[in-house]
């Protein structure tokens, strides 16, 4: 398990800020850690020469560095993406056991049988995903590009058969007008935030913009200035002229939007009613594993290692490489998934 930042004392964070430095240097290793990550991780990403970013960043940006060894600060799908794009690198994470509700929600032989069952569809899955899953699928997309690619494919004429989470696909089929056929999967931390309270906050903050992670409930994203993957929702905190944002999104974010934009009040979209007795704290369980006692641990012995099987990896990697063939060509603004202002 990993050692969340809350549990040690200023000393010890320092002191395993400094190992970790230390180790990463004598590895040759690069860090590379989700928006959504532990504090000290994110700083210690970008101290040391590595990334914190959304998804298909995390992806390209370790395939391109020079580093034999990448140390991946997010969930296990994000260490598999990282491993089937570099196959002959170490991939590492501070917590294997760190996964995700999409990806567990959406288990491969059922999704095989799924897929068997629609075969003239063209398969297109979330990066949130196995790699087994991947293995199945024509495309993989992220919340930052999947918009471009839907379009591309309804524009060919092609009906779509998606997975695993069901917001998202909502929202980009009303985008696209696409034919989607979807899988029920959600991501337990975006689907909590309620629709009724969001407006009552907003009434309470008329001057506020709502950014809202397509992940979130219809009610939520029908509310938002600004609907983005991580990456679009940390611009618009940076861009837009408003003094305060309401944010519909994992608040390990508001770590780099106060970084990114120290002036501005951010605000938490909520996630139950005053009346509920159990309210989640819109922080991912999984993300939270992720430590700085993990992230030395895993550099020190070697641990957490991710083992995709060389054959299985080949497969998935179709899907992942057409996806960043397809950013590469159109090169849409990073993190987009509708402009700024567009709700
Ligand atoms: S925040 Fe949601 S989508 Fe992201 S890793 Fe956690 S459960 Fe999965």
């Amino acid at each position: 398990m990993g050692q969340g930042a809350c549990s040690l004392t200023q000393t010890e964070r320092l002191a395993l800020k400094d190992r970790a430095r230390q180790l990463l240097q004598e590895r040759q290793a690069v860090l590379v850690a989700h928006y959504y990550v532990d504090g000290d991780l994110q700083d210690l990403a970008l101290e040391t020469g590595g990334c914190v970013s959304d998804s298909l960043e995390m992806a390209r940006f370790g395939r391109d560095h020079h580093a034999q060894t990448l140390v991946v600060a997010g969930v296990r799908f994000m260490g598999e993406s990282a491993k089937i794009l570099s196959p002959h690198k170490t991939v590492l994470m501070p917590d294997l056991d760190a996964t995700c509700s999409l990806d567990l929600g959406c288990p491969t032989d059922d999704f095989s049988a799924f897929c068997d069952a629609h075969p003239d569809r063209t398969v297109v899955v979330y990066a949130n995903t196995s790699a087994a899953v991947k293995a199945r699928a024509d495309w993989m997309v992220t919340s930052s590009c999947a918009l471009a690619i839907v379009s591309h494919l309804h524009a060919q004429g092609q009906k779509i058969l998606w997975a695993p989470d069901r917001h998202l696909g909502r929202y980009i089929q009303e985008q696209t007008g696409a034919d989607m056929l979807m899988w029920n999967g959600a991501c337990i931390v975006h689907d909590e935030f309620k629709g009724g309270e969001l407006e009552l906050l907003r009434q309470e903050h008329p001057l506020a913009k709502v950014l809202v992670h397509p992940e979130s409930p219809a009610a939520v994203v029908a509310q938002a200035d600004v609907v983005g993957s991580t990456a679009a929702l940390l611009k618009a905190v940076m861009e837009l002229d408003a003094p305060e944002f309401i944010v519909a999104t994992d608040n390990g974010m508001f770590h780099r939007m106060r970084q990114a934009a120290p002036n501005k009040v951010l605000l938490e979209a909520p996630t139950a009613g005053n009346s509920a007795t159990c309210k989640s704290c819109a922080h991912c369980p999984w993300m939270a594993m992720n430590g700085l006692q993990g992230l030395v641990d895993c550099l020190e012995r070697g641990t957490g290692a991710v083992e995709i099987d060389p054959a299985l990896g080949r497969t998935a990697l179709r899907c992942i490489d057409r996806m960043l063939g397809f950013t590469a060509a159109t090169a849409k603004p990073v993190g987009l998934v509708s402009g700024i202002g567009a709700a």
